[in-house]
């Protein structure tokens, strides 16, 4: 096809509009089906203190095991997932296997962690306290095993809705994280009003350390408000002996990345996890 006239023009913008559509609409019955078929599962990426390199929790992260596509990774259907609402369905299957897991890794006898589940804005409601209690309490679990990260565009609805459901959240023993911290609009002014308990440092930042003098800077700010606001503030995206030692001189509580190990399906966190706890092991973060 040569196209050339205004007319042709218009049939291939709206011929592409129409394959974007088909495009959302094969991915959001796709993701119906697929939270009906068991086709989403949970990977784990542990994470790691500093200086005892002693894992202390893990991050669930979704996957869609898609039966034509093979492993499909959040970032192509969780944005979807968001704008249609289908997100809050994805995060209820999300919290409901992530305390089914803890309790099984609680049965088995491992060493108690922190097990961090992403929340969408869309998921962060006045039911949520209520959903997250109601799940924790059948799954016998304590609330401390369960920390919630939640990123800066949720802090950008009504502020003083959003704190209620913190507080009600927090005041139950769960708690909250900020992920890709830096990368988004909350104010400082606000940051203080939060009841959170951890900053993450986004990946986007660490990948710069220590070459990008910015990336550093950044880094190093972002772990300085945290300690002045008494959070605890975990690195993600470390990759890199150069990037760990520096985040570690800097006081950096807390690491995530390849460096240490990728997201993990469960029977391999499971056994992360038991090397990791060995006495004689020695630590890596050390
Ligand atoms: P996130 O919460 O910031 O998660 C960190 C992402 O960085 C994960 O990607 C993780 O696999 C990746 N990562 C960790 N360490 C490294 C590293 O050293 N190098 C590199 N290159 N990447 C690293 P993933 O699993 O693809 O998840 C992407 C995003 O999708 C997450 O970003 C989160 O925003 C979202 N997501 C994942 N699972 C869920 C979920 O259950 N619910 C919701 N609402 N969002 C989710
Ligand atoms: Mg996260
Ligand atoms: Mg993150
Ligand atoms: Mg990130």
């Amino acid at each position: 096809k040569q196209g050339g006239s205004d007319g042709d023009h218009i049939a291939f913008y709206s011929q592409d509009m129409n394959q974007g559509m088909q495009e959302r609409m094969r991915i959001e019955t796709g993701l119906r089906n697929a939270l009906g078929n068991g086709e989403l599962m949970l990977h784990y990426q542990p994470k790691y203190s500093i200086p005892d390199g002693k894992i202390i929790g893990a991050e669930a992260l979704v996957r869609w095991r898609h039966p034509e596509r093979g492993l499909v990774p959040p970032s192509e259907f969780i944005p979807l997932a968001e704008a249609t609402g289908l997100v809050v369905q994805v995060g209820e299957w999300v919290l409901e296997t992530a305390c089914a897991q803890a309790q099984a890794w609680k049965h088995a006898g491992l060493p108690p962690i922190r097990l961090a589940v992403n929340v969408s804005a869309r998921e962060f409601t006045a039911a949520l306290p209520g959903r997250v209690s109601e799940t924790l309490k059948r799954y016998g679990l304590e609330p401390s095993w369960l920390e919630l990260e939640i990123t800066e565009s949720t802090l950008m609805n009504n502020i003083d809705r959003v704190i209620g459901i913190m507080d009600r959240i927090t005041a139950m023993g769960v708690t909250l994280s900020l992920d890709d911290f830096g990368t988004g609009y909350s104010s400082l002014s606000y940051l203080k009003r939060f009841p959170i308990d951890t900053l993450k440092i986004d990946r986007s930042f660490t990948i710069g350390i220590p070459a990008d003098v910015n990336d550093c800077a950044i880094a190093n700010t972002i772990i300085s408000i945290a300690q002045q606001l008494k959070h605890k503030v975990i690195a993600e995206g470390v990759e890199t002996a150069e990037q760990l030692s520096f985040l570690k001189n800097s006081g950096c509580d807390e690491v995530q990345g390849y460096l240490f190990s990728r997201p993990l399906e469960a029977e391999a966190f499971e056994r992360a996890l038991r090397e990791n706890w060995l006495p004689e092991t020695s630590s890596r973060a050390a």
